[in-house]
């Protein structure tokens, strides 16, 4: 089983281009922010547990995330691999991921990160938020402690694929179809 994550941060595009690969390559999505918008929008325990964290732009706890993987990789046994989009974001949540995947007899196959720096971050999610209306892109000090959040909390997640030899870095600085083109030669 093949086993991606596409890594970067917020707004990088790693939905967009989680979308063409599974269009394409037939492998299963799961984007840890999609599942806790849809619990969000539900009502459900989790959601109101996630909603105010998300919302101020910070992590959920990492029990939760892991939780909600596990049961995805449960679910659906027979497909061609999986995209991890937004997973893990966080060393303690790499760590996790290894040993579910070890424990199921198998590894991550590779790290796909797309690298754009914090101004187009910001370019990017104000962009965002005229055609998709989610709280945490209204706001520019939300924006901001999301980019803290990641620098401080998921790029030491860089490291830690790193020293496994499993990180692959794309310079997402051309058109989507450019950027897509990097993306997809790293994926088979
Ligand atoms: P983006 O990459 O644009 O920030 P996501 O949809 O991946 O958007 O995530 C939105 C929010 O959901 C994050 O800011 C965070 O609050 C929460 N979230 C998503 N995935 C995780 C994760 N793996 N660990 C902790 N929180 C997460």
């Amino acid at each position: 089983m093949k086993y991606y994550v596409l890594f970067g941060p917020p707004g990088a595009g790693k939905g967009t281009f989680a979308k063409l690969l599974v269009e394409n390559h037939g492998y299963y999505h799961i984007s840890t922010g999609d599942m806790l918008r849809k619990e969000i929008a539900a009502g459900s325990e989790l959601g109101l547990k996630a909603k105010d964290l998300i919302e101020k732009g910070n992590l959920v706890p990492d029990e939760v995330v892991c939780g909600m993987i596990r049961s995805e990789f449960a679910a659906n046994g027979g497909v061609r691999g999986f995209l991890l989009d937004g997973f893990p974001r966080t060393v303690a949540q790499a760590e996790a991921l290894d040993k579910m995947l070890s424990e199921m007899g198998d590894e991550l196959t590779r790290v796909v990160s797309i690298y754009i720096t914090d101004e187009e971050v910001r370019r990017r999610i104000k962009g965002r938020a005229l055609v998709e209306n989610r709280a945490d892109d209204a706001d520019d000090e939300i924006i901001s402690t999301r980019i803290r959040n990641y620098h401080e909390k998921t790029e030491p997640v860089i490291n830690y694929y790193k020293a496994q030899g499993k990180y692959f870095e794309v310079i997402a600085d051309g058109t989507i179809p450019e950027n897509y083109a990097k993306v997809e030669a790293l994926v088979d």
